[in-house]
């Protein structure tokens, strides 16, 4: 049966555009995508349903809305409700509905999602009561021992809901016993080590959920990395592999960060460079 995709809109963010583009000039980045009068560029934090008809598996749940006002305003979180939640009752579906959960890596504008929205005074629970939860081997270990540099992106309290819902498992190889065949993992250490980039084998060709090694098109470019990478010659060295090879096998990529792009084709111009040209859900393989 094929599988069907969806692209689920979760809470946006603005983030400051400097940081979000690395060494590019904003006299470049600005071209691609507009600041506003506070510097920062709209992202989406989106994540892929797989509906394979008996069998619901979701790539990433976004920042979701667990952050209090404060800490919302800091990151600019732009709305307080639970975006991710709204657009699965959209299709008549429910965060209880899902079986498998991916987490890429564990940074709060991935995982925050699998929390229920803030309210003052009460701690955080997490949703998704029948899934299990899919994490690779190092970025779990990152999650729960984090760097100076990146400890602000973790959500201190996840780490352990995680492994008290005993629904957690952690991933050493490219594949995971949850998810089963049609499945694997390219594991990237550029952006944050271990990060799950999951190729997922629609019946239509190679669908690439890109996670921060490529969170939008702009960053399709090889050389635009952004500030927030751990290695950005890494990431640079990774999107070449990745890009070749889902080129040369016609495959299409995911955007969870791209304001208003899910799913792009890579293409390569008339000088050779990788761009990311949109196509719709349906629109790719073969
Ligand atoms: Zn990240």
């Amino acid at each position: 049966m094929p599988r069907r995709l969806i692209a689920l809109e979760g809470n946006t963010q603005r983030l400051d555009g400097g940081a979000m583009f690395g060494n590019c000039p904003r006299a470049l980045w600005e071209r691609w995508i507009a600041p506003d009068d506070r510097h920062r560029i709209p992202l989406a934090c989106r994540g892929l349903l797989v509906d394979e008809g008996d069998r619901l598996v979701l790539f990433e749940t976004g920042v979701g809305a667990f952050f209090e006002p404060k800490l919302r305003d800091r990151y600019g979180v732009v709305e307080d409700r639970h975006v991710l939640l709204d657009s699965l009752a959209a299709h008549g579906l429910s965060h209880e509905d899902v079986q498998v959960a991916v987490l890429s890596h564990l940074h709060f504008d991935h995982a925050g999602g699998l929390l229920t929205p803030y309210r003052d005074g009460a701690q955080p629970e997490l949703l998704f009561p029948r899934a299990r939860f899919v994490v690779g081997r190092r970025a779990w270990e990152r999650a729960r021992a984090p760097h100076p540099r990146d400890r602000a992106s973790f959500i201190p309290e996840l780490p352990e809901l995680l492994e008290r819902s005993g629904r957690l498992e952690i991933v050493d190889g490219e594949r995971a016993e949850s998810l089963g065949p049609g499945y694997r993992f390219f594991v990237s250490d550029g952006h944050t080590p271990g990060m799950l980039v999951s190729e997922i084998d629609t019946g239509r060709g190679p669908l690439v959920f890109a996670a921060d090694l490529i969170p939008g098109r702009p960053w399709t470019h090889l050389p635009i990395t952004m500030g927030y990478d751990r290695f950005a010659e890494r990431v640079i060295d990774e999107k070449r592999e990745l890009l070749d090879d889902l080129h040369a096998r016609r495959g299409a990529l995911f955007f969870t960060h791209d304001a208003t792009t899910p799913f792009a084709r890579p293409a390569r111009d008339e000088r050779g460079r990788f761009q990311a040209v949109p196509v719709d859900a349906g629109g790719f393989g073969g």
